[in-house]
């Protein structure tokens, strides 16, 4: 199969492992997972059969972020550029590699993640465009914390409501969106974004985020021959972390955050086995913010790509194996 072959769908479900860190290093016995040579397999060595989970691909600790990027989000841009929706979403436990998947390293051409990469496409794909398309960008940045909307590019507007129209169809409400014409301006942005972001202290990882954050690009086009007009909205999720609460020692606010993050992960993995099992009529969007605000982008014409991120140290098996069945079930 060619991997950046659309055959597979509009949804396509790709996992990636990140190298063990210092810490599962001097673990003995450290890596507790195998990968099949057709980029598509991996098994977990348990103490029985070894069992093994498949995707759409596969990614080992050593593929660098070009290489995530052209198989795992770059058939999207085509679908923004038709005037399509899409989505990409990294899901997986605290410090398994979402962040560095989705962001990464800004400015740094080996480091920088998804979301870079694709702003870069975007307005290089502008620059190559017939004259007669004028085209506009504007990104916003929200998060979605305890089931509150939070704009990161105006922190005081930490309350916001999914509205629907015929016109915009799901939309929030009063989201700051800003007009964008380079990169540049874009980083500046994210980083405003991220340094807004509500961070909490886990056992695990003391700045992990225990919320959904959402980076949103919307491209409009306007055909200046017959005045025809297109819009595509990306969205970009870096979701909150999946573990379980147990392992993270949550107590009072931490569990009540667990319980929400629970909520919506799971209202997620719903909503796209509805969207892929082909058979249910219903799609519970509303089950949560996240599902709700994605609603247009997820199902009908819109591409989704779902990036699982695995530690491949047995320490974290038990999260490693649950993480694996959420993206099966996605398939
Ligand atoms: P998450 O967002 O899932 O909590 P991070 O993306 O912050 O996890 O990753 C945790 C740590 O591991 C960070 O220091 C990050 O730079 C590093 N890391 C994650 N994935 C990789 C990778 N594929 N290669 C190298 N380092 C990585
Ligand atoms: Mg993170």
């Amino acid at each position: 199969m060619d991997p950046s072959d659309e055959s597979s769908g509009n949804i396509r479900v790709v996992c990636r492992f990140r190298p063990l860190n210092e810490k599962e290093k001097l673990i003995e016995e450290s890596v507790c997972v195998t990968f099949d040579p057709d980029n598509r397999t991996v098994a977990i060595k348990s103490e029985g059969e070894p069992q093994r989970f498949s995707y759409d691909y596969v990614f080992n600790p050593s593929t660098p972020q070009a290489q995530i990027y052209q198989i795992g989000a770059r058939p999207i841009i085509d679908a923004i550029m038709q005037g399509f929706n899409g989505t990409v979403f990294a899901y997986g436990q605290t410090s398994s590699g979402k962040t560095f998947t989705m962001t990464g390293v800004l400015g740094d051409k080996n480091l920088m993640g998804i979301i870079p990469r694709m702003v870069g496409d975007v307005f290089s794909k502008i620059l190559n465009s017939d004259s007669h398309i004028e085209f506009s960008v504007k990104v916003g940045y929200c998060e979605i914390y305890m089931e509150k909307i939070k704009d990161l590019l105006e922190p005081s507007k930490n309350n916001l409501k999914i509205h629907e129209d015929k016109i915009r169809g799901v939309f929030i409400e009063d989201l700051t969106e800003r007009y964008v014409s380079s990169e540049e301006e874009v980083f500046e942005l994210m980083n405003i974004g991220t340094s807004n972001r509500e961070v909490g202290y886990t056992h695990m990882n003391a700045g992990s985020s225990r919320s959904h954050s959402i980076f949103c690009v919307t491209l409009s086009q306007t055909n200046s021959l017959d005045f025809s007009t297109k819009t595509g909205k990306l969205y970009l999720v870096d979701l909150a972390g999946s573990e379980k609460v147990g392992k993270t020692g949550a107590e009072g606010k931490r569990l009540e955050e667990a319980k929400n993050i629970n909520k919506s992960l799971t209202a997620l993995g719903q909503v796209i086995n509805a969207l892929t099992d082909g058979k249910s009529s219903h799609v519970p969007y509303r089950d949560s913010k996240l599902t709700r605000v994605l609603q247009d982008s997820l199902g009908g014409n819109s591409k989704t790509a779902l990036i699982i991120t695995c530690s491949p140290s047995a320490y974290n098996e038990a999260e490693t194996v649950s993480t694996l069945r959420f993206g099966i079930r996605a398939k």
